[in-house]
């Protein structure tokens, strides 16, 4: 039986880079595939459709959660975001391994339905660093910033759910942590006995 691909989920609190390293991560390991997700909030300067997510409104997300398109969606800061399920199955039944780059609700929901999955969490090196990236990248306002970072303190109350953490402190280093997490996953015996049995036993 061909091996299914692996789905990697990495979440982490907002203004953490996990974006950043994802991106980065794809121009060393160009063989993953990443989820484009849907979501309901405004486009942003520099971001393109169907590249940056699918950019819809309200009720074509509602359809999509009615039809069961949706592998997972979350509302996240007043906006609705989802992983669309076709693809991903396709591409992990094809034997690629994908990537979701999420929030922690949607990976909690993915955690029941593929309990498979690698789950990753990238942290900031202190709060006030996170603090720090938030204000600068200067898309929130005061109150928003407050609210990202109470939400962030939740979400690390979930770090035990995730099999991996990456400190984010330089971005090379976190992609580099995300690589050997990747490779070291492609190498686990119990994903391959069926392959390794029948290329070994047969030669003895
Ligand atoms: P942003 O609007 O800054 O691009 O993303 C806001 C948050 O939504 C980030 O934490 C991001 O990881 C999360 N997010 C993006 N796509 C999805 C998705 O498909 N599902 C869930 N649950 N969260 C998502």
């Amino acid at each position: 039986m061909k091996r299914k691909g692996t789905l990697f989920v990495v979440c982490g609190p907002s203004g953490v880079g996990k974006g950043t390293v994802c991106k980065e991560l794809l121009k060393v390991k160009p063989e993953i595939g990443l989820s484009i997700s849907a979501t309901t909030r405004e486009r942003r300067k520099g971001e393109t459709e169907g590249v940056s997510y699918y950019f819809i409104d309200r009720n074509e997300f509602e359809d999509m959660i009615e039809s069961d398109e949706l592998l997972e969606y979350a509302e996240v800061y007043g906006n609705l975001y989802g992983t669309p399920k076709k693809y991903v199955l396709e591409q992990l039944n094809k034997g690629y391994d994908i990537i979701l780059e999420i929030d922690t609700q949607g990976a909690m929901q993915i955690k029941e339905k593929y309990p498979k999955g690698v789950f990753v969490f990238l942290l900031p090196p202190s709060m006030e660093e996170l603090r720090n990236r938030i204000v600068t990248r200067g898309r929130d306002s005061k109150d928003n910033i407050e609210k990202r970072l109470k939400c962030a303190n939740e979400e690390i109350d979930f770090i035990s759910e995730y099999d991996y953490y990456i400190i984010n402190d330089d971005l090379t280093g976190a992609v580099n942590s995300l690589v050997s997490i990747i490779e070291a996953e492609r190498c686990k015996v119990k994903n391959d006995i069926c392959k390794l049995i029948k290329m070994y036993k047969e030669e003895i």
